[in-house]
């Protein structure tokens, strides 16, 4: 009898054994593990328009973003693909200004640019998206990891004013390279006006071309980016525009659509790397809204699953 109760006990524990192990981590790693992912700033900005966006849920267990966080902040792989493409920045700025200057039409000037003027002569200007483009914002994500906060205006305003914001690897480098070609730089940033002071002073005190309130085109009431570089495009012609977000680029990629901007983008192909500049941002953009928006589900977390593709 007393043999029997101790194989019956050595038979429950090892059952109880095998249950915790089945049941615990891969699930947190291989999904988000909260059922909210945080309200990310929308088209790349820390300002999202309201209604535009998932709401921050009263659970905000931001873990979702650790492992994108992580990327940006500890892979060398994130380093070398800022420097690649801030290379490439420069070598296409170079040539799309020599043709400009022979007055040949830029790389591929048959896309028209949000004047809708072509032909005219006009100085030559590069347009830079500035949050995730060139100023790096992480340590606001790993902030909201580690207080468990989704994003919210107060404390992005928090976070922006202390101007402490880091440049991205090969980013100060880039905005002198085109100021020493006579390029005018123009910043076109979704912050907002009221952010202006302690944003030009983070960038100025990196060493930034043309950090002033005169190159500085920060959002007033729309989120879309078109008419501020309708504006610059009146005495300007924009020969590149560099960003993380698609919509930095042209109001074509505002609106994705049902293939996520995909057939978008595979039709602009040629425009990459010649007259636009992408940098890889995954922890956060239209990218992510447009999911969220779009995929079936009654949670965030049930429509990223439902977007996943397996085998
Ligand atoms: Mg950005």
């Amino acid at each position: 009898m007393k043999k029997l109760i101790i194989v019956t006990l050595i038979i429950m524990l090892a059952s109880c054994a095998t249950v915790k192990q089945t049941s615990s981590p891969a699930e947190d790693r291989s999904v988000p593990s909260a059922t909210n992912i945080p309200a990310p700033p929308a088209g790349n900005l820390p300002t999202p328009p309201a209604g535009n966006l998932p709401s921050a849920e009263s659970e905000d267990d931001q873990d979702n973003l650790i492992l994108a966080t992580l990327w940006f902040q500890k892979s060398a792989e994130m380093r070398a693909l800022f420097y690649q493409c801030f290379r490439n920045a420069e070598i296409a700025l170079k040539e799309n200004l020599e043709m400009h200057c022979a007055g040949k039409p830029a790389a591929d000037s048959s896309i028209p640019d949000d004047s809708g003027q072509a032909g005219s002569k006009k100085p030559a200007a590069v347009v830079l998206d500035i949050d995730e483009t060139l100023l790096d914002n992480s340590p606001y994500q790993g902030w909201q990891v580690l207080q468990k906060k989704a994003f919210n205006n107060d404390d992005w305003f928090r976070w922006v004013e202390l101007a402490r914001a880091k440049p991205l690897p090969g980013a100060v480098e880039f905005t002198r390279y085109a100021d020493s070609l006579g390029v005018e730089v123009f910043y076109v940033s979704n912050r907002t006006v009221g952010e202006m002071g302690p944003t030009i002073s983070n960038m100025a005190a990196w060493g930034f071309a043309n950090a002033d309130s005169s190159h500085m085109l920060l959002k007033e009431t729309v989120s879309s980016k078109v008419e501020r570089r309708a504006l610059i495009e009146k005495d300007y012609e924009i020969l590149l525009l560099v960003g993380d977000n698609l919509a930095d680029l042209s109001s074509i990629y505002e609106k994705r659509g049902p293939d996520h901007g995909f057939g978008a983008v595979d039709a602009d192909r040629r425009l990459f790397g010649t007259r636009y500049i992408v940098l890889p941002n995954p922890m956060y953009g239209n990218w992510l809204n447009d999911l969220l928006r779009s995929a079936p589900g009654s949670t965030e977390r049930e429509k990223l699953l439902n977007m996943l593709e397996g085998f």
